[in-house]
């Protein structure tokens, strides 16, 4: 087995933004993230994105690529944990991806608080068009497409989460985040633990409107060293504020409230990243 010791770099990619680069090889994975700066919320190489030739800056991507007319306050697009197998499997969480997972469509209008949501924050003006402004995000990761995924009855074994072994590599990644004007929390973050004997990845969507909803979406991958597939559980929990019977200081975390969610949706698949024949 390589070193298993995280080495750090720094780098300055084709823009202006200082990467803060981790990573460590794990068996035949290279697990690694990448540390950024926030979002600019204007074009900031107004010349360059103009001439239109595939020279973007960050935000004029964004721009092209999400239909949804407002980007949250605070979104770190390259803050990006990314898990490669020798075999090319590929598996990334990236604030973009998630991004485009947030509904823009006339739908969106339908978001189930809207109103009670507008209704508690009267200095808000509604949105020019139609969107999620929850910024609701059931992503699950970004797969390669030589990525396997099949049901699985297999679960997660928490056990061996729960275990005190040796951490390797840890890092909490926040993706994007907003404070919904003051009246709560939208926030991705993905977290990444490297143990002796497995990995372990926790993305999660959380969402506290104030008074009126509480919703998270989560996604755990799971892999043990020496086989050659990933579990993904993927749990959606959602209660109306007033249900949870908690009160809004005391549930600033996500921590605080998300164990005492009720289950909307779980299911785990088995993502396969190495073919069984394969010598
Ligand atoms: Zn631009």
């Amino acid at each position: 087995m390589k070193s298993m010791f995280p080495h750090e770099e720094s780098r300055v990619d084709s823009g202006r933004f200082t990467t803060n680069s981790q990573s460590i090889e794990y068996g035949p994975w290279h697990i690694s993230y990448d540390v950024s700066c926030i979002l600019p919320s204007v074009c900031s190489t107004k010349v360059v994105c103009e001439r239109n030739d595939d020279q973007f800056c960050q935000f004029c991507i964004y721009c092209k690529q999400l239909s949804i007319p407002h980007f949250p306050d605070m979104v770190f697009p390259k803050n990006i944990l990314t898990l490669t197998h020798t075999s090319g499997a590929k598996i990334h969480f990236d604030p973009l991806d998630a991004l485009k997972h947030v509904a823009s469509t006339a739908d969106a209008i339908e978001v189930s608080c809207s109103e009670a949501w507008l209704e508690a924050r009267p200095d808000a003006s509604k949105p020019k068009r139609p969107f999620d402004w929850t910024f609701s995000t059931d992503y699950k990761g970004t797969l390669s497409d030589n990525i396997i995924v099949e049901n699985t009855d297999e679960e997660i074994n928490f056990e061996i989460l729960k275990r005190k072994d040796q951490i390797l590599f840890y890092h909490d990644l926040t993706l994007f985040e907003d404070e919904l004007h003051d009246h709560g929390v939208s926030k991705l973050s993905v977290k990444v633990r490297v143990m002796p004997c497995y990995w372990y990845v926790l993305l999660r969507y959380f969402l506290r409107v104030d008074n009126v909803l509480v919703r998270s979406y989560e996604t755990r991958m799971f892999h043990m060293l020496n086989t050659n597939y990933v579990l993904r559980e993927f749990t959606s929990k959602e209660s109306n504020a007033q249900d949870l019977k908690i009160p809004t200081s005391q549930m600033k975390e996500a921590d605080d409230v998300i164990p005492f969610l009720p289950v909307k949706e779980k299911v785990t698949h088995k993502l396969i990243v190495e073919s069984e024949t394969k010598t």
